[in-house]
């Protein structure tokens, strides 16, 4: 059986670029002819909202596989883009983590749903919430790698060493093969100097871990949200939606070169 990959897509920061480079990644791999599920953790929807799913259509939820006892299969939603489905999330996943903190399993409930049931998907990508809370830790424990989009601004650094030391707590007690897939630097303006700087920093400090692939701020990136579709769709020819198309190509060129089994 193919091996399904499973992302978290987290930085702590509200604002960063996670939910756009959730969808936009998803709807990318998609169009390479992957099977892609978005699992939209986020309390405020914005990935549900983004690709689509109106409110009043998201009657099962994320929350009812997190606390309920539905598969990701049958509350995954399909989107107008092929190959890409979204698990939507509303407002009563902010009582989640309170919730969760009550039973004696916490952090595993999102990893027992996708990885003991036979989910029909290539990839995961979790788009999670703006917080290293139980809904975080329940990402990192389901998932093979963290992706962490950063914002080329003052204090990025700062916030990430934070974000890897949580990384290494899920490591070295929950699961022991999470890797950091690879930092992205996200809304990227090659004219602003302390964004050049923060990437130099970056890339001196982190080395391989960042990813070549930096997403510039374009417009087109912020309103493909509001006509429901990815910047793949809305703009094809778009600078955000070629940065996307490349960082897809170099995360699917990564995997197979140095962590698929089946090709060593
Ligand atoms: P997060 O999920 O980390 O809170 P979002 O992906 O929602 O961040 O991005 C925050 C805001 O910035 C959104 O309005 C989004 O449309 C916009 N945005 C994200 N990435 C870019 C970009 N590369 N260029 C321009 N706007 C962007
Ligand atoms: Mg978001």
């Amino acid at each position: 059986m193919k091996r399904k990959r499973i992302f978290s897509i987290a930085n702590q920061k509200g604002g960063v670029g996670k939910t756009t480079t959730a969808i936009n990644l998803g709807a990318a791999l998609a169009m390479r002819g992957k099977s892609v599920v978005i699992i939209d953790l986020d309390p405020q929807g914005n990935a549900s909202t983004g690709l689509g799913i109106e409110r009043g259509a998201r009657a099962k939820t994320v929350y009812d596989v997190l606390l309920g006892s539905d598969s990701v299969e049958t509350v995954a939603r399909p989107t107008d883009v092929e190959n890409l489905a979204i698990v939507p999330a509303t407002m009563d996943l902010s009582s989640a983590d309170a919730e969760l903190m009550s039973t004696a399993r916490r952090v595993v409930h999102l990893r027992n749903a996708l990885r003991h049931r036979s989910t029909p998907f290539d990839y995961v990508l979790i788009d999670c919430p703006p917080s290293l809370n139980l809904l975080t830790i329940n990402a990192f424990v389901a998932s093979d790698a963290v992706i962490v989009p950063l914002q080329a601004e003052f204090f990025a650094l700062e916030g990430l060493s934070q974000l890897l030391l949580t990384v290494r707590e899920v490591r070295e007690t929950a699961n022991s093969d999470l890797r950091i897939e690879g930092i992205v630097l996200t809304m990227f303006d090659k004219r602003n100097n302390l964004c050049l700087q923060v990437q130099e920093d970056a890339r001196a400090n982190l080395g391989d871990l960042v990813f070549k692939t930096q997403i510039p701020r374009n417009v087109r990136l912020s309103e493909a949200p509001s006509y429901a579709m990815p910047v793949l769709n809305y703009d094809p020819t778009s600078r955000g939606a070629i940065a996307y198309r490349a960082l897809a190509s170099e995360l699917l060129e990564r995997n197979a070169i140095t962590k698929d089994p089946a090709h060593v």
